[in-house]
């Protein structure tokens, strides 16, 4: 007799591409500019604020299922300060194992089957899959190069609004192509939200990494967002602790009970101990966050310049810590085929495009490269790729 197919909702996803480029990284002894990850931690005091919980059995048996008092109250105090967004820390914040759980349990609670999610193309490579986990149809809206930057087309967002269409999924700043959305696009993507009566699931987590003149603004800030909209961020990329896994998430508290309710079935709670820490490290002052910055612009502009010279098309991010490129002017048009050859060439990892797009063919000539490590290894990355 035959089996039914083992997980078929998901059998379209296989291994992700972060995965499959680390793992060719580590063989190939290339530098890995491919996976999202700095090469260095966080900042030492909260390193040791995480050591200090657990030695003071902070955090080791299960914390509550909406995260650590400490940790809410941050939140909802960073939320404020920053963006004058009000959350009540305990009805309107909830914590996750990182910013994927928060993806993975709003589109859960939020997502019936048959209803379709708008996303941002090329999207993450976990919200096809979590959307296709709840049972919705993905309807991706493409952003495209124009000019140094990746642009949302605002008429094609209102066209994929139909009948059926559930929730807005964002992301800004946006990766994999850097963009940072404008106000008067996200005043658009507000306005629309309203209009059609839409959730809007907004993935935030490049939050402070953003450039020059670019601002991040969360959505939840426009008119009549505050009620229809979940914002997540988490941990990872603002304090260079990716392994810690922490997320949140602030919305109203209807739809926070909506999310905890998938939230608390996925794995009720986690990363304790580093709960206590992450909540130190919202407070840190300031000089913190503009010190990340100013590092990451400096290293996006050395590797920048560097693919540039190496004949790469370069868009210079505005946001995240990756930068995307067009290997067109190199002569070569297939991303995916490039980066698989890219290690035996000159020993470097990156990831292509078209692994994020619902039509490969529009990602791929994009490849996206991650600056977030040492400036020496930036500038071993640069040399070797200078040799193609
Ligand atoms: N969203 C985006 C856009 C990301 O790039 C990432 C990963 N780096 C995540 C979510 C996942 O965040 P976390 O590591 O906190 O789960
Ligand atoms: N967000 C990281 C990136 O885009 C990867 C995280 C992961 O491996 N899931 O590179």
């Amino acid at each position: 007799m035959k089996r039914p197919p083992l997980n078929s909702r998901l059998a379209a996803f296989g291994t992700t591409i972060f995965a499959e480029m680390s793992a060719l990284a580590v063989s190939t002894g290339s530098v890995n500019l491919g996976q999202g990850f700095p090469d260095t931690d966080g900042p030492d005091r909260i390193a040791e604020a995480a050591v200090r919980a657990i030695r003071d059995g902070r955090g080791n048996q299960y914390p509550p299922g909406p995260g650590v008092p400490e940790l809410r109250t941050a939140v909802a105090d960073h939320q404020r300060e920053r963006y004058g967004l009000v959350y009540d820390p305990d009805t309107e914040v909830l914590v996750t194992a990182g910013a994927t759980e928060a993806i993975a349990a709003a589109l859960l609670a939020l997502v019936e089957p048959g209803d379709e999610v708008i996303a941002l193309e090329p999207y993450y490579d976990s919200y096809a899959a979590c959307i296709a986990m709840a049972g919705g149809t993905r309807v991706p809206v493409t952003l495209r190069p124009h000019g140094d930057r990746f642009v949302l087309d605002l008429d094609e967002l209102r066209d994929a609004v139909t009948d059926r269409t559930r929730l807005i999924l964002l992301n800004t700043p946006h990766n994999p192509t850097g963009t940072v959305l404008t106000r008067e696009e996200l005043a658009a993507i507000a306005a629309l939200a309203v209009e059609r009566d839409l959730l809007v699931v907004t993935d935030e987590v490049y939050e402070h990494l953003v450039f020059d003149t670019a601002e991040h603004l969360p959505i939840a800030t426009f008119p009549g967002m505050r009620e229809r909209t979940v914002t997540i961020s988490s941990a990872g990329k603002t304090f260079s602790f990716t392994g810690w896994k922490v997320g949140w998430v602030t919305a109203t508290p209807e739809l926070i009970t909506a999310v905890r309710s998938a939230k608390q079935y996925l794995t009720y709670v986690s990363a304790g101990p580093f709960q206590y820490a992450v909540a130190e490290a919202l407070r840190l002052p300031d000089t913190y966050f503009t010190g990340l910055r100013d590092d990451l612009r400096a290293k996006r502009d050395l590797l920048a310049d560097g693919l540039a010279q190496a004949g790469f098309a370069v868009f210079r991010p505005q946001g995240t810590y990756f930068l995307t490129t067009d290997i067109r002017p190199l002569g070569e048009s297939d991303g995916i085929a490039f980066c698989r050859a890219l290690p035996e060439r000159c020993g470097v990892v990156a990831i292509p495009h078209a692994v994020f797009y619902d039509h490969r063919e529009q990602g791929a000539p994009f490849v996206r490269f991650a600056f977030c490590k040492r400036t020496e290894v930036l500038q071993d990355a640069v040399k070797r790729l200078a040799s193609l």
